[in-house]
Parts: C-alpha cells; sequence; structure tokens
C-alpha cells in the first residue's frame, strides 16, 4: 500500500520513537543522562541544549503533528511563548497582539514588555482589518490565538498569514485551545505554532510543558535564545509527554464530540443565557471555524439566566471538577475572571466580554449523558436555593 501522508493516530504513535535496540521493548527508552561524552560523538548533548535523545524524539512527533520543519519541547506552555516571542522582538521593536489572549500571555507582555523596551498594540477586534491597522514601522510579530480563551472567538488564519507576509512579519500563534488534532496554522500561513502541552498534548492533567513548532531556520533562531534562557524539560516528563501524545488523537475526538453535545444541550436550555461554542452554527464564527478547523475543540464557555449565581452552579457539580487548568480526560468548570484572566485589570475584562458570571468548561472523555445529568442536578440545586431565599425575602 502506498501512502505518503500518514494519518494522524498513526504520527500520534510513531512518529519520533526511540528504538530500544538492546531489549526490544515496545516503548522509547528513557535516557535521564545529563551527562554525554564529548569526544568521538556525533552531537554534543546535553539537556538545556534540548537534545537529548527523547527530547529529540519528541521534537519529531510534534513537528509533524504540527506539519512542521522543526520543534523544541519546553518546561511550560509560558516558556515556549516567552521564548518564541523574544527571539523575534528586541529593544526598539513592536508587536500586534490580539486583543483576547491567554491571561499569563497579557501578563507577560502588559508587565514586562516595557522593561525590554519592546511595544505592543491590541487589535480592537479580531477581524483582519484590525490586525492591519496596528502595524507600524517597526512591527515584527503578529501573536495570535483562536478559539481565544475564555470566549472562543475565531481569528482568520489565512488573512492574518497574508498580512504578517505582506509586511515582512513573523505570525505567531498559541494553538492550545484547538491542539493540533483540530487545527495546523502551518498550513494557513503561520509562521510559528506555540502550545501549553500542558494541556491537550498531556490531555491527564499531570504534565507542565510547552512546545514551538516552526521552520528549521525559525527554530534554530528560537533555539539560539531557548540555550540561554534555559527552559527546558526533564526527560522523564519529555517521555511521559511522548505516552500521553499517542493517545491524542481519540482522546481530542472524544473531546470535541462531548463538547458539541453539550453546546446544543446548553444552547437549548431555558436556564442558559448565553453559549459561546464555534461548532454551534448559531457562532458568528461559525463557517470561518469550519474553514480552518477539522474539530472545535472541547471548550466552551456560557452564562446562566439573570438571577441563578454562577458560583454556586460551579459548587453544585459533582461530577465536572473545579480546576485551573484545562484540556484533561475529566470535565472540569472554571470562573475565567477568577483564575484565568484574574490578572487582568477588571475594566479590561469587562471590556472584553469576561463578565464574573462566564462559566467555562473544559470537556473530557466521560459519556455525554452524565455530564448533561450533572449541569441538571447542579442547575436544580441553584434554583431551589434561589427560591428559598426569594421567599426569605417576602
Ligand atoms: N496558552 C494557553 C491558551 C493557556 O491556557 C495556558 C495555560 O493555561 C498557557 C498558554 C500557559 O501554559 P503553561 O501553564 O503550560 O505555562
Amino acid at each position: 500500500m502506498k501512502q505518503k501522508n500518514k494519518g494522524l493516530n498513526t504520527v500520534c504513535t510513531h512518529v519520533g520513537e526511540l528504538k530500544d535496540e538492546t531489549y526490544k521493548g515496545a516503548v522509547s527508552p528513557l535516557y535521564m543522562s545529563t551527562s554525554y561524552a564529548f569526544e568521538g560523538v556525533d552531537v554534543k548533548r546535553y539537556p538545556r541544549y534540548f537534545n537529548t535523545p527523547n527530547q529529540q524524539a519528541l521534537g519529531e512527533k510534534i513537528a509533524a503533528l504540527e506539519h512542521a520543519e522543526a520543534a523544541l519541547i519546553f518546561g511550560s506552555g509560558m516558556a515556549a511563548i516567552s521564548t518564541a516571542m523574544l527571539t523575534f522582538l528586541h529593544a526598539g521593536d513592536h508587536v500586534v497582539l490580539q486583543n483576547m489572549l491567554y491571561g499569563g500571555t497579557y501578563n507577560l507582555i502588559t508587565k514586562h514588555f516595557e522593561n525590554f523596551g519592546i511595544e505592543y498594540s491590541f487589535t480592537d477586534g479580531f477581524s483582519p482589518d484590525a490586525f492591519e491597522q496596528e502595524i507600524k514601522e517597526n512591527t515584527k510579530v503578529i501573536y495570535i490565538e483562536t478559539p481565544s480563551n475564555p470566549l472562543l472567538t475565531i481569528t482568520d488564519l489565512k488573512a492574518v498569514s497574508e498580512i504578517a507576509k505582506k509586511h515582512d512579519l513573523i505570525s505567531m500563534i498559541d494553538n492550545t485551545f484547538a491542539s493540533p488534532v483540530n487545527q495546523n496554522p502551518i498550513d494557513f500561513g503561520i509562521d510559528v505554532v506555540i502550545h501549553s502541552a500542558t494541556k491537550y498534548m498531556g490531555g491527564h492533567s499531570d504534565i507542565c510543558a510547552g512546545a514551538v513548532a516552526s521552520t528549521k531556520e525559525n527554530m534554530d533562531k528560537i533555539f539560539q535564545l531557548a540555550i540561554g534562557l534555559g527552559g527546558s524539560l526533564s526527560d522523564y516528563t519529555v517521555w511521559l509527554l511522548e505516552r500521553s501524545i499517542k493517545t491524542m488523537g481519540i482522546r481530542v475526538k472524544a473531546q470535541n464530540e462531548n463538547a458539541q453535545v453539550l453546546a446544543e444541550f446548553l444552547g437549548n436550555h431555558k436556564d442558559i443565557a448565553k453559549v459561546n461554542y464555534p461548532g454551534l452554527t448559531s457562532h458568528p464564527d461559525h463557517e470561518l471555524a469550519s474553514s480552518q478547523m477539522r474539530g472545535f475543540g472541547g471548550m466552551l464557555s456560557f452564562e446562566l439566566k439573570k438571577g441563578l449565581e454562577a458560583a454556586k452552579f460551579m459548587r453544585a457539580l459533582q461530577l465536572i471538577k473545579p480546576s485551573m487548568s484545562l484540556a484533561g480526560v475529566e470535565s472540569t468548570v472554571l470562573s475565567p475572571s477568577k483564575t484565568s484572566h484574574a490578572l487582568m485589570p477588571p475594566e479590561e475584562r469587562a471590556a472584553q466580554g469576561i463578565t464574573d458570571q462566564l462559566i467555562r468548561f473544559s470537556l473530557g472523555i466521560e459519556e455525554a449523558e452524565d455530564l448533561i445529568a450533572d449541569i441538571e442536578q447542579a442547575l436544580e440545586k441553584v434554583k431551589l436555593a434561589e427560591s428559598l431565599v426569594n421567599s426569605e425575602n417576602y
């Protein structure tokens, strides 16, 4: 059988495997050495040089997943983001940023970039014009996230990459929310793809890691700064991450399906005011999402109808657990205004539409009917509590 491109699950399972030539074991051996010989070797290896056998092998897998030439694995998503950004942004440069970004990224930029002499502008909205309007003479990078956190807005990958090319800029995306299962930005012309591998790549809420994928030329530049900043990942965690990614394709598919079912359920529920999920035909960016994503992801957000308190609802959930993070096999809930976006000034949060009533779900792989039953019982509890409060007020 002739096949040029291997299927997603085959890439997840096999690309970048290390062969156990000694014992013929089924999985990649783990090389924990921090000390390698310097003479008579093809490469001088050291963990902070991102070139131990396990780091290199996982880099190949992530590059293949993102249709990139090369990739590096970092100690966290923020190590990946900061290293990639600072590679292409120096004192006197300017970056155009999408106006809704992960809170940690927003914090890095707004609290620290001025100290590095880097200027920045946030776009006013998500349209291609909104990006082009912010470009200045000294702009070097355009940075986006799609779908955005926590409102699941979609940015046009092709339009942004074309603007970047027209102005000779590097385009960068945080592709964490989509995962490479649902979206490959490089296919749309984006230059640098970043992941918090703590999320879908890890997938079991037990790994903190990051990744950057791009051309060999860009990755070599990123590598030169990365070895100085030193944000590499321990080989044991690299090995665990390789194992986790083997099931990423099937995990994310199940998570996509659960999110779609839950979004439709919430969208039709009388106690829900609003649902944000790009897989809903009512989502303003549904068509754009369909043109650049293979699946709509496992994340959604929503607001309860007035009078039903979000905090009480979240406390009443039994199966869906509160969590600061996302994308694990277990479904979780959070309040963006208290967690991911807590560092953002309240007036800025309000301007972006991130209210205290906004609830974000990260769907896991449980049966959808069990998740629905959990939501139903929590809503009943909140309504009962509200009706008791109201009756006491009479
Ligand atoms: N990007 C997104 C979209 C995230 O949600 C997060 C973390 O929640 C990060 C980046 C940062 O990743 P890490 O916590 O692995 O540094």
